[in-house]
């Protein structure tokens, strides 16, 4: 008997091999809704921005 691997988002319920990595549509979904809305960006450490070639820097 092997370990059935569990669900990337819930990691409760075992995977269902219809939506892989996942148990469910349903947590594949939620952990894309979680990409979308960046909870998964690593705290302190700010992405890199694109608007520093001038404009209000007067802030520094
Ligand atoms: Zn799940």
């Amino acid at each position: 008997m092997r370990p059935e691997p569990l669900c990337a988002c819930c990691r409760r319920h075992p995977v269902d091999p219809k939506s892989r990595p996942f148990c469910s549509e349903r947590c594949k979904l939620a952990d894309l809704g979680r990409w979308l809305s960046g909870d998964y960006r690593v705290p302190g450490d700010p992405p890199p921005s694109a608007d520093t070639e001038g404009g209000s820097d007067d802030d520094v």
